[in-house]
Formats: C-alpha cells, sequence, structure tokens
C-alpha cells in the first residue's frame, strides 16, 4: 500500500512537470516565434539562405532596389545606388542592424505568426516592401559625400513623413562586401552604421537654432539689441573666438554671420536651465521611432558646464551632439509652426501584412517643439542667413531656410580637419523638404563642404517630386 502511494505521487510530480513544461511550451511559441524565426541559427530565413525567400524591395518610383532572382540576392543594376541605399536596404550578411533586410526580415519573407513560413506563396502576405527612398536622389546625395571620409545627408517630406533621401558614408556596394579583417578595420571604421540614423555629431553653429530660440522665448528686447564682435571675447576667464570681427549685429546679423560671441554671451544670460529647458524641448536629447528604428539620442547637458563651457554650449561646442535626422525633424518642426511630422521609411507591402502591424507609414505629428511665433522668428532668420550669406540662388529656384554649421571636434583632437553641416527646408508648397547633411574630415567650413551636398540633394530631390506629379 505504501509503495502503491509512493508511486501515485511520482506519477502526480511527472504529470505535473509535463503539464508546466507544455505550457511553458506553448507560451514561447505564441509570444516568442517572431524572435526564433529571426534568429542567426534559423539558416531558413536569417543570413542570405533566408533571404532567397525574401520579396523585393523597390524605392517610391517601383525601382527594384534589392531582389532574389535565380537563388541569389541581387540589388539595383547601378553600383551607385547600391552604394547610396547600402545602409537602407541592407546586403547578404545582415550586419547593418537597422537596415530593412534586418529589419524587417519576417515580413520579407512572407512569415506568418500562425503558420510560419509553412503557407503556399498564393496565401501568404504580400512579401514586397516599398519604400519612401528615391533612388535618384540618394545616388546624387552619395556622389557629392563620397569624396568625404565619413557624413550623411536625409531628407524627408515634412508633411507627409516620407523620407526621399537617407545616404550614409562610407559603405561599399552590397554585391561586394569588403571582408574586414584586423588590418582593414580602420579604413571600414564605422561602415555598418547608418549615420542618419544611429550616429551623433558635435553641431557647431547648427545648434545656434536652439540657442536662437531660447532668445527669442526668454529675452523681452531680444529684436532691438545690437552687439559688438572684435573676433574674441574673454568669457569667465577663457576666450571665445570667431573667425573674424563681424562689428556690430543685430539677431538676424548675428545668425547669417554665425557669430560665435553673441551666441556664447546670449547663453550665458539665458542660463543652465533655460538651454538645457529649450533643447529638450527641441528634441535634441530624445530619440525617435522611424519605421520601427530608434534613433541616436543627441547630447545637451550643462549640468556640470563652468560659465566658459556653458558659453561654448551656446555654439554647438563643449560636449553638444546632435543626430542627423533629428535636426531634419528639428528643421521640419520649424516650418511647421512648431510640431514635426515624424519621418518614415516603409511605405507598404505589396499586401496588407504592414498596415495590419501598424508599420506601414503615413503622416503622424510628433511632440510640439516650438511655439508658432518662435518657429516663425526662427524661419526668419534661416531664410535671412540663405539669402544675406549663402546666396539665394544657392539651391536652384528653390526657397530654403537654412544653418550651416562647423563643429570643431576634430581639430581639438589634434586634426586640422572638421564636420561641416547644413541643416534647412524649402518653404515651396509642392516640394516641402526638409533637410541635414554632414560631412567628416574636410578642413573647408560648412558651406563648401555639407553645403554642397545639400544644394545638389535637394535640387534632385524637388526635380525628382516634381516630375512624379506631372
Ligand atoms: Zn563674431
Amino acid at each position: 500500500m505504501k509503495r502503491t502511494l509512493q508511486r501515485s505521487w511520482l506519477i502526480f510530480i511527472l504529470v505535473i512537470a509535463f503539464l508546466v513544461g507544455m505550457a511553458f511550451l506553448v507560451v514561447e511559441t505564441v509570444l516568442g516565434a517572431s524572435d526564433w524565426v529571426d534568429q542567426p541559427y534559423n539558416g531558413h530565413i536569417a543570413g542570405a539562405g533566408g533571404l532567397l525567400e525574401a520579396g523585393v524591395i523597390s524605392d517610391r518610383n517601383e525601382n527594384v532596389l534589392a531582389q532574389t532572382v535565380d537563388n541569389k540576392r541581387v540589388y539595383n543594376d547601378d553600383a551607385d545606388v547600391r552604394k547610396a541605399l547600402l545602409h537602407v536596404v541592407g546586403d547578404d550578411s545582415l550586419n547593418i542592424s537597422t537596415a530593412i533586410q534586418s529589419q524587417f526580415r519576417s515580413q520579407l519573407t512572407g512569415y506568418s505568426f500562425i503558420w510560419g513560413l509553412n503557407l503556399p506563396d498564393s496565401f501568404r502576405g504580400g512579401k514586397d516592401v516599398d519604400l519612401t527612398v528615391d533612388a535618384d536622389t540618394c545616388k546624387t546625395a552619395y556622389n557629392a559625400l563620397k569624396e568625404y571620409d565619413s557624413g550623411a545627408c536625409v531628407i524627408y517630406n515634412y508633411e507627409t513623413g516620407e523620407i526621399i533621401c537617407d545616404v550614409s558614408i562610407k559603405t561599399y556596394d552590397p554585391e561586394d562586401p569588403p571582408e574586414i579583417t584586423k588590418d582593414n578595420e580602420d579604413e571600414y571604421e564605422g561602415v555598418y552604421l547608418d549615420n542618419v540614423l544611429s550616429s551623433t555629431y558635435t553641431p557647431g553653429s547648427i545648434f545656434k537654432i536652439v540657442t536662437a530660440a531660447a532668445a527669442i522665448e526668454n529675452i523681452p528686447d531680444i529684436w532691438e539689441r545690437t552687439w559688438t564682435c572684435n573676433g574674441k571675447e574673454e568669457i569667465d576667464g577663457g576666450d571665445v573666438t570667431c573667425v573674424e570681427a563681424h562689428g556690430t549685429m543685430n539677431l538676424k546679423e548675428a545668425f547669417g554671420h554665425s557669430c560665435n560671441i553673441v551666441f556664447a554671451e546670449l547663453a550665458v544670460e539665458l542660463g543652465e536651465d533655460v538651454m538645457t529647458e529649450t533643447a529638450k524641448k527641441m528634441g535634441i536629447n530624445a530619440s525617435f521611432k522611424i519605421s520601427g528604428i530608434k534613433t541616436k539620442a543627441g547630447h545637451y547637458d550643462v549640468s556640470k558646464a563652468t560659465t566658459h563651457q556653458l558659453a561654448w554650449s551656446g555654439v554647438g561646442q563643449y560636449e553638444d551632439k546632435v543626430n542627423p535626422i533629428q535636426m531634419a525633424i528639428l528643421c521640419g518642426a520649424i516650418a511647421r509652426k512648431g510640431t514635426p511630422v515624424i519621418p518614415y521609411l516603409v511605405e507598404g507591402t505589396s499586401g496588407s501584412m504592414l498596415k495590419d502591424m501598424g508599420l506601414a507609414g503615413s503622416a503622424s505629428n510628433g511632440e510640439k517643439m516650438l511655439d508658432s511665433d518662435t518657429a516663425k522668428s526662427l524661419k526668419e532668420l534661416m531664410r535671412f542667413a540663405v539669402q544675406n550669406d549663402y546666396g539665394d540662388d544657392m539651391f536652384g529656384g528653390l526657397t530654403v531656410c537654412a544653418k550651416t554649421g562647423t563643429g570643431e571636434t576634430l581639430i581639438s583632437e589634434g586634426n586640422d580637419k572638421n564636420d561641416g553641416w547644413m541643416v534647412g527646408f524649402a518653404t515651396d508648397k509642392d516640394v516641402p523638404l526638409a533637410f541635414a547633411c554632414i560631412v567628416r574630415g574636410s578642413s573647408n567650413y560648412g558651406y563648401s563642404t555639407a553645403g554642397q551636398v545639400a544644394k545638389a540633394a535637394m535640387i534632385q530631390a524637388a526635380d525628382s517630386l516634381r516630375n512624379e506629379k506631372d
């Protein structure tokens, strides 16, 4: 009797253990299936093997960017387009984690939550993914960028959210990927990063947009004031310098000439709290989700800064960092009375899967970054900068508001090269485009480096969009 009882207990325990195990398996299968299927050990989907199952990736004008032909993944037939869109599309290696072939793998392979890959093609959702980018614009931006060490150029439609251009260098041809070894890893440093989404840089003078916003909102007589720049001024025991003596200026002229002394003085007058609050509201420390892909947040923190460092923070030096697409979003906000539309990259698929999952793009507002009056004033300052300092014919007839910048990080690292920026937007109703371009490793200023990339890419983007409408 005692023995029977012991056996019953043993069987009872085994049954409980079996049921707990089954429950665990069921829960894991339901909740974790999409993760499992994406794991590298699942050769059916991950890696080049998985990509062979993947659908066609196209740009906004149905140019094929990637597809499977004769059991091989092939990319666009223009090598420049392939290199320009490497970071958006991805390659067979899946090393670029933010690329569509990495991020949208299950959608591209038609993987079904319930049926896995066991459905015939005709029953699977659409496997093709349509992107918002324009291959021609990306190619143009790439050709303007490629002479530099590294950089990025992003353009998006600030009314609809569609990303027209997302180009990052360093890059390579996905049809001929480099073998990166210890010997050549310096040459390819950062090559797997989409700098548009995943890198931050010293902003230099483009940060004067933030300091100007803080000044406009907090200094009542800001428009009546004038300043005199002698090229150098001592603030808190250290010098703040300009490239030249700018003479006497009002705010507009100081912004256009990009006078460091004026904006350094303003940052000190506004103080740590106002500068921090304004930078936060304008999204400098924020990360955004672009078609589900998280961007790298920028950095503005003066909590431990001396007054001298606070001064430099107002002209985009000190420890300031910004991300390219975040700056484009900010420019979109300025163009739209303070509230940005958040950009997106994936338009949809040939089926309804992405729409069902809420992943297909559509215009959606982000948080308000500026009061509408401040946005209007910044727009005037940025318009004035183009008209008086950069040249109004620069963008081939587009009406552009912009700001250039030169981030001097590399100089302080003992290098004579620096980072050039141009950010801005066109006010033309038919081509509402905001942009941010950064070029690393040139000894020239932002206007002649990033400015020329922005110019070429914006003119092409406007042409492409206008041709679509014809
Ligand atoms: Zn100056």
